[in-house]
């Protein structure tokens, strides 16, 4: 319990507008995007780093839980205050401070909406490629803190690939650096990486530095249409044996297209077991060989239909489709569970196979995403939290998703993070030794463990 007299000396601090305790704010920030429910006991914005630092010295003075919070998209319940306390919401704390063309790389602070971001650096043609879906509501904190990805992770990797620094306040409320904004550093232990996904539980990042990349000069987007899934998984696997790296690689099944063809009447056919979505960008040159040849592979696999873009505008057109994909699925049942496990691409048709059988086998029903060209799936699982039977049929199909991607050499998350989600599985992938290191090094971080309290670290079984 949060005694008054703290939430008093936060007042002082931040004045009674930036320390919310009404009912009806609290309920606004007891849940993410995935399906839990705790609710926090206030909820304060900072907007400068002596702000923060400030409130976590009263917080470790007084031993009060803090959970930090960006915009509350996260898919894995990594930003919950489990064990209540307050939560710290950085979305008032959204300057863009530097944009350095001179050696390409920006400061933000960490409420930045990634995709705000990425329009300001358009104006200086600069380019910060990750890009999780969503990036229009995501901040940058949350994304670093997440490690996102996204759609364009094939080409141009993750989050933790153009983190370069950050400023950092810890549990103990001390200010700290890490990083800084040079391409190059090997000084000491790199703590920036360590801090990259580290799900809010070891420090608060006050300032984020990022490497940006010059704008690709053009891009082309293709969409091919299969009868069959494992014609598509073909595509994939000889456009990344030619050697080419396309900047997207998305595959859509056909639950995905009859949910989308319902929702936005595309013009997809109904028995169209796959769709690739597939951007290739950088020189015109290059960029209109590339096209050309990743369609000739789409037709020699078995594509029935392959759509060329001719303009900017008909890319947008294009990718609607993928970027209704979850809202078109959400329509079908009451709650939609977006699952995350990642194969090595090898095996992604396999995958997507494996998943069909296992929502058939348990009578779940679970559309299916990828983003193809770095084996990530996102089998989105569809059903009614309030029937008891069914949630527990759900549960032995996320169950059997999980175990084979594991068997198969793969991960229980590539992009979504662990948090209250994925804890119960943690152990299933990691040794007992790498789970005590991880569990040092949150203790060296964090000794009162007073950051996200019983997040993924203390809900791992
Ligand atoms: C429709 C949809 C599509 C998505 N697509 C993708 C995708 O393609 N790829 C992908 O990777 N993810 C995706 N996500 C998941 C999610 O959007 C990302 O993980 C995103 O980066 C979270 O950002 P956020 O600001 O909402 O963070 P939150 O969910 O608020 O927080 C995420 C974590 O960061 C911590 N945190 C936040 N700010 C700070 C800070 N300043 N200091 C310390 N810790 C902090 C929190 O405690 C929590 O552990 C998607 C989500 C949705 C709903």
């Amino acid at each position: 319990m949060v005694k008054p007299e703290i939430l008093k000396k936060f007042t002082s601090i931040l004045g009674p507008d930036r320390v919310k305790t009404a009912k009806e704010d609290l309920l606004t920030y007891s849940y993410d995007a995935f399906i839990a429910e705790y609710a926090p006991e206030a909820v304060i914005f900072p907007k400068t780093t002596p702000e923060v630092a400030e409130i976590m010295k009263i917080a470790s003075a007084n031993r009060v839980f803090v959970t930090p919070r960006g915009s509350g998209s996260g898919l894995s319940a990594a930003a919950l205050a489990k064990e209540g306390g307050v939560m710290i919401c950085f979305t008032m704390m959204n300057r863009i401070l530097e944009i350095n063309t001179a050696n390409r790389y920006a400061v933000v602070e960490p409420g930045v909406i990634i995709s705000e971001f990425q329009k300001e650096l358009d104006k200086f043609n600069l380019f910060y490629p990750p890009d999780p879906g969503s990036a229009t509501v995501a901040t940058m904190g949350g994304a670093v803190m997440m490690n996102a990805g996204g759609m364009r992770g094939v080409k141009y990797g993750v989050t933790r690939d153009y983190l370069l620094g950050m400023e950092i306040v810890l549990p103990s409320g001390a200010v700290m650096n890490t990083g800084g904004v040079n391409a190059k550093d090997v000084t000491g232990y790199d703590l920036t990486r360590l801090l990259c996904g580290s799900e809010g539980t070891l420090a608060l990042a006050t300032k984020i530095i990022v490497r940006l990349l010059p704008k690709p000069k053009t891009k082309r987007t293709l969409q091919a249409i299969y009868s069959r899934i494992d014609d598509a998984g073909n595509t994939v696997a000889k456009i990344i044996e030619a050697g080419i790296i396309p900047a997207t690689l998305e595959l859509m099944d056909n639950q995905i297209v009859k949910a989308l063809e319902d929702f936005m009447h595309l013009g997809f056919p109904l028995d169209a077991e796959a769709v690739l979505l597939i951007d290739v960008d950088g020189e015109p040159e290059t960029v209109e060989k590339q096209a050309v040849l990743i369609a000739e592979f789409c037709k020699s696999q078995g594509a029935r239909d392959v759509r060329v873009s001719q303009s900017e505008k008909e890319n947008e057109q294009i990718w609607v489709a993928r970027r209704s994909a979850f809202g078109a699925v959400a329509r079908l049942r009451p709650n939609c569970l977006v699952e995350d496990a990642t194969v090595p691409v090898s095996k992604l048709t396999e995958a997507i196979k494996k998943v069909i059988e296992v929502s058939k086998r348990n009578r779940v029903q679970i559309a299916v995403v990828a983003h193809a060209g770095d084996g990530n799936l996102h089998p989105l699982v569809l059903f009614d939290q309030r029937d008891k039977e069914e949630l527990e049929r759900v549960d032995k199909a996320i169950d059997e998703i999980v175990d084979y991607a594991l068997s198969v050499g793969g991960t229980l998350s590539g992009e979504h993070g662990i948090g209250i989600a994925k804890s119960k599985y943690l152990t299933r992938q990691l040794s007992p030794t790498a789970l005590e290191m991880m569990r040092a090094v949150k203790k060296t971080f964090d000794p009162q463990g007073i950051l996200n309290p019983g997040s993924f670290l203390e809900s791992a079984a």
